[in-house]
């Protein structure tokens, strides 16, 4: 018997189009064992984030898929196939809705109720959609921000300037690497060692120190030499912030990637070790949040006093500013948001996270695509910067893909050159063209994309609902609509969509309406709120100027 749960390769197919067997290559990449968290329990990513409900519902999918026509949609119901029903051969093959619950509804216990009940479940962003592709993803997202924090504050460079951060988990890991991808020393506070090790390993940290002391007089003299360095520091972030504004260390930049999301899984409180984390968290839970509370008070209160002093300080979407808003802490919130003060810039110019998989399963696909996005938007430093570092850095498990951030008009260019690509047979099977959800118009959630917007429109959800609708009319292969995603069950809405480029004049027409759907939208979405960057991108784009 063949895997089920592993995606097939190569150029032959078992669905009745490239359409249909990309969508199903995508959905059994993302339960890959290679690629899924716990390809066993179907978890993908993102704490239970799943692409198929059970493995009762993994089966009916792929005999579904097997069985769809080319004129045919295919319904999932939060990771279950509900039905099919004959459609357009233009129209997409599946459109798919997971984790929404009626808004009044739409919180952590009610939506537990229902996974227990087996009639929901947890859909993250990726894993419902089928677009997962593991640390690539979170890589570029960190990487794009570290590049727009050096636009902003240091004439485009993070060189001779050093960040203060914490976390070497799954998705925290890309901090260092990204901060020196953009010539930057980072110390990075992890309270696991074996963490470090790993992360050591892999290349994703240079050193470990043992002492703050020694953190900064390594850290001083890389800067002094104006070398990149990530240095990875054993202890708890809390007491080393606070150690770090007694020593009188200011560093340029502060924030902070510990799971905080999570207070009692995934934030350890000081003056504990990790076993003894796990022993008071089961032993004396009332205690153990009392610890985290204190904990969690003076480690945002110390980054205020980094902000007071001077550092540039901001919280990166673990949710940290209200955690120690609940626990008592007013000023929280005078930390900004990572997404309002260095993304949003980016989103008012139709710039977000387009990613691509190569469906044949072989890496020589991407690299070609490689060199013609190296080669087509050589104007772009950044894009060049960023396939060069993910080509030394990332490997490729499962299905190979590769993550980039492209402008307005660049996505629609390299959707049409990656058609043309599969049509001449240079490469060797079509291509999957997909998405982040965490865009301009795709993601409403008021903790972060959408956070202290200028017309005060944080929790509208109208715009990732019409970016699905939208992006349905246009002809994508695959649209999504999610709850949850990022920042949890009732804190978010939000949209996906795949297009498959197999070659055809039908799919170059499909990737030529689509791929200007987000990046438009999250013009519009902008320039509607009022920002002027974005009325002037849209403005440029009706006047032919771009
Ligand atoms: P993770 O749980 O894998 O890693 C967190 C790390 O923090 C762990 O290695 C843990 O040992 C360490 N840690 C916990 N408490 C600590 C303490 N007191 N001192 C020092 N280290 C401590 O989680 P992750 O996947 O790396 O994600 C981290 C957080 O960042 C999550 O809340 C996630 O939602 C958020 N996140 C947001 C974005 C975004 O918005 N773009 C992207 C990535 C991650």
């Amino acid at each position: 018997m063949p895997n089920i749960l592993v995606s097939p390769t190569g150029p032959e197919m078992s669905c009745q189009s490239w359409e249909i067997e990309g969508l199903l290559r995508l959905f059994l990449n993302s339960i890959d064992p290679r690629v899924a968290e716990s390809s066993k329990e179907l978890i993908v990513y993102g704490g239970r984030g799943k692409a198929a409900r059970n493995h009762k519902a993994v089966k009916a999918i792929v005999q579904e898929l097997r069985n769809l026509a080319t004129d045919e949609t295919l319904l999932i119901q939060s990771g279950k196939p509900v039905g099919k029903f004959k459609t357009f051969e233009s129209s997409p093959r599946i459109v798919n809705a997971s984790s929404v619950l009626v808004p009044h509804w739409s919180n952590d216990e009610n939506f537990s109720e229902l996974i227990d009940k087996g009639l929901m479940m947890y859909g993250q962003s990726t894993a419902a959609s089928w677009a997962y592709i593991g640390v690539q993803g979170v890589l570029q997202g960190t990487f794009e921000t570290m590049g727009e924090i050096a636009k902003k504050h240091f004439d485009n460079t993070l060189r001779g300037k050093i960040v203060l951060t914490s976390g070497l988990g799954g998705m925290s890991a890309a901090q260092p690497l990204s901060v020196t991808m953009h010539g930057g020393v980072c110390i990075v506070v992890e309270i696991s060692e074996d963490k470090i090790d790993q992360r050591l390993k892999n290349n994703y940290c240079d050193i470990k120190v043992y002492s703050l002391e020694e953190a900064i007089e390594v850290a001083n003299e890389a800067v002094t030499g104006k070398k990149p360095l990530a240095i990875a520091l054993v202890g708890n972030v809390s007491e080393i912030y606070r150690k770090a504004l007694k020593l009188n260390f200011i560093p340029d930049i502060v924030t902070d990637q510990t799971s905080a999301h999570d207070l009692l899984m995934g934030y350890i409180p000081s003056g504990l070790n990790l076993e003894q984390a796990k022993t008071l968290r089961t032993k004396n839970r009332a205690h153990y949040y009392q610890l985290i509370k204190e904990s969690l008070l003076l480690h945002v209160e110390a980054m205020v006093s980094f902000m007071d002093s001077g550092a540039i300080v901001f919280e990166y979407g673990n949710n940290l500013r209200q955690q120690a808003f609940q626990a008592g802490y007013k000023k929280a919130f005078t930390i900004p948001g990572f997404a309002a003060e260095y993304l949003r810039p980016l989103y008012c110019e139709g710039r977000g996270p387009c990613r691509w998989i190569a469906l044949s399963g072989n890496p020589d696909d991407i690299y070609k695509i490689d060199e013609i996005v190296v080669e087509e938007f050589k104007h772009d430093k950044r894009v060049s910067r960023w396939i060069q570092f993910v080509q030394e850095k990332i490997y490729f498990y499962g299905l190979p893909a590769r993550t980039c951030w492209l402008n307005y008009d660049e996505r629609e260019k390299i959707g049409f050159l990656i058609n043309e690509m599969v049509k001449s047979g240079e490469l060797s099977a079509p291509i999957a063209i997909t998405r982040d959800h965490s865009e301009g118009s795709t993601m409403a959630a008021p903790f972060r994309e959408t956070e202290n917007m200028l017309d005060g429109s944080d929790i509208v959800a109208d715009w990732p609902i019409l970016n699905a609708m939208l992006n349905a009319s246009a002809g994508a292969s695959m649209v999504s609509i999610q709850n949850g995603g990022g920042v949890g069950i009732g804190n978010s809405v939000h949209s996906g969509m795949t297009v498959i480029a197999d070659g055809s004049d039908e799919a170059s027409e499909r990737l030529r309406k689509v791929l200007v759907v987000d990046p438009g939208m999250s013009i519009i979405r902008h320039a509607d709120a009022g920002y002027d960057q974005a009325k002037e991108s849209l403005n440029k784009i009706k006047t032919g100027k771009r």
